[in-house]
C-alpha cells in the first residue's frame, strides 16, 4: 500500500508512534482492564496521568511557575469568548491585531463583550504580495485591558516571529496552529491558548496558559466552565474534562520530549518548510504570495498558476497518498499543513509529486 501523508489543517495528523501506543493500550489502560476513556477523571490513575501531562508541557515550553496551565473544553473558539469574559475590566476596551481570518473571527466573538478599535490591520498587499507591518509600527492602546493577536494565521499561511511589545498591557496569543512548533518566551505573554487539534492532540480540548495575576477578574456572568479561576482552583476538573483528548495530548508531549523538545522539532520544521517553499519559489508552475519574512512554517498555501488544473491536482495527489491538499475556500488553491507530526519524508513525497505533476501538465 502507498504510504499515506495527511496534510489536513486540522484536525491534523498525529505522530504514528502516539497512535500505536494509544491503540496498544486502548482496551486495557495501565492494567486496569478498562480503557482510559472509561475511568473516572477523579481516579488516582487518571489524576496522575493528567498531572504528568501538565508537567511535560511545562518542561517543553519552560512555563514559569507564576503561570497556570488549564485543560479546557471548547477548542480555540471557546477561548475567543473566554478571553474577554476573563480579562476585560470595567472600561471594556481591548486591542486586537488583525493579520488574517482567525484574528477576525476572534474579534467577532470579542465584540459581543468588548469595545475594539478597528484600525489595527497589520497586513499590506502590494502587487499581489501579502506582507505584515513590523510589530513595532503597531499603536497599542494603553487603556486596553489586553492585546490579542494570532501568531500563525492558519488560513492565509502567515506567521509572526516577532512578539509585539505591549508594555504593561497583557498580551494574549491564539497559538492554535503554532504552539510547540518552536521555542517561545512564555514570560512575554499574559495568556496563551490553543485548540488542540493541530500540534497537541485530538479536537475538543484547549490548552490555556495564564499568568497568575490575570486569574480571578472574570465577569460574574461568565459560564463557570470558562472561568480561569474556577478551572485553576479545580485543576481543570470543575466538570468532567475531555479525558481522552487530555490523555492523547499527554502521549504527544512525551513523544515531543523524546524528539528533543521544541528546539529539535523547530529544526525539523524549518527544514520541512524550506524544502517546500524553495521548490515553489523556483517553479513557474506554482506560487506562494506571502512575504518571505512572515511565511508560515506550519501552513503552506500555494496556487497552481493555471487554476484549471486544480481539480486534476487534487484527484492525482490523493491517488498518490497525499491527502487534504485543498486550500481553504477563502484563499483557494492548495494548502499543505506541516505540523510537528509530519515527517520530512511526507514533504519530500509532496515535492516529488508536484515535480511530476508539473512535468506532465506544463
Ligand atoms: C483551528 C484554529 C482555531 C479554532 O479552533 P476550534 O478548536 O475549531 O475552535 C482558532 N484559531 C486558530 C489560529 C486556528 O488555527
Amino acid at each position: 500500500m502507498t504510504k499515506i501523508f495527511n496534510f489536513c489543517a486540522g484536525p491534523a495528523m498525529l505522530p504514528e508512534a502516539v497512535m500505536q501506543k494509544a491503540q496498544q493500550e486502548f482496551c486495557n489502560w495501565q492494567n486496569l482492564g478498562v480503557s482510559v476513556m472509561e475511568v473516572s477523571h477523579r481516579s488516582p490513575e487518571f489524576v496522575a496521568m493528567a498531572q504528568q501531562a501538565e508537567q511535560d508541557l511545562r518542561e517543553l515550553m519552560a512555563i514559569p511557575d507564576n503561570y497556570k496551565v488549564l485543560f479546557c473544553h471548547g477548542g480555540g473558539r471557546g477561548q475567543f469568548a473566554a478571553v474577554p469574559l476573563n480579562l476585560l475590566d470595567s472600561k471594556l476596551n481591548a486591542d486586537y491585531l488583525l493579520t488574517g481570518q482567525w484574528s477576525k473571527y476572534a474579534v467577532a466573538e470579542a465584540k459581543k463583550h468588548a469595545r475594539i478599535a478597528e484600525t489595527n490591520i497589520l497586513t499590506t498587499t502590494t502587487d499581489g504580495k501579502i506582507s505584515v507591518r513590523p510589530c513595532a509600527d503597531w499603536k497599542i492602546n494603553a487603556g486596553a485591558a489586553y492585546v490579542h493577536y494570532c501568531p500563525n494565521e492558519t488560513i492565509e499561511g502567515i506567521e509572526l516571529f516577532d512578539i509585539p511589545e505591549t508594555g504593561v498591557v497583557p498580551l494574549v496569543a491564539d497559538m492554535s496552529s503554532t504552539i510547540l512548533s518552536r521555542p517561545i518566551d512564555v514570560s512575554k505573554f499574559g495568556v496563551i491558548y490553543a485548540g488542540a487539534q493541530k500540534n497537541i492532540g485530538p479536537s475538543g480540548l484547549a490548552i490555556v496558559i495564564v499568568r497568575d495575576d490575570l486569574i480571578g477578574k472574570a465577569r460574574q456572568t461568565i459560564p463557570a466552565i470558562f472561568d480561569y479561576k474556577i478551572q485553576a482552583d479545580a485543576d481543570s476538573m470543575y466538570n468532567t474534562p475531555p479525558t481522552y483528548a487530555w490523555y492523547l495530548a499527554g502521549l504527544v508531549f512525551k513523544w515531543l520530549l523524546e524528539q528533543g523538545g521544541v528546539v529539535e522539532i523547530e529544526k525539523k520544521n524549518i527544514a520541512k518548510a524550506a524544502l517546500l517553499y524553495n521548490f515553489i519559489d523556483q517553479s513557474t508552475f506554482y506560487a506562494n504570495n506571502i512575504d518571505k519574512s512572515v511565511r508560515s512554517r506550519m501552513n503552506v498555501p500555494f496556487a497552481l498558476i493555471n487554476e484549471g488544473l486544480n481539480e486534476a491536482f487534487l484527484i492525482e495527489s490523493k491517488a498518490a497518498g497525499l491527502l487534504t491538499l485543498k486550500g481553504h475556500k477563502i484563499v483557494g488553491g492548495m494548502r499543505a499543513s506541516l505540523y510537528n507530526a509530519m515527517p520530512i519524508e511526507g514533504v519530500q513525497a509532496l515535492v516529488d509529486f508536484m515535480t511530476a505533476f508539473e512535468k506532465k501538465y506544463a
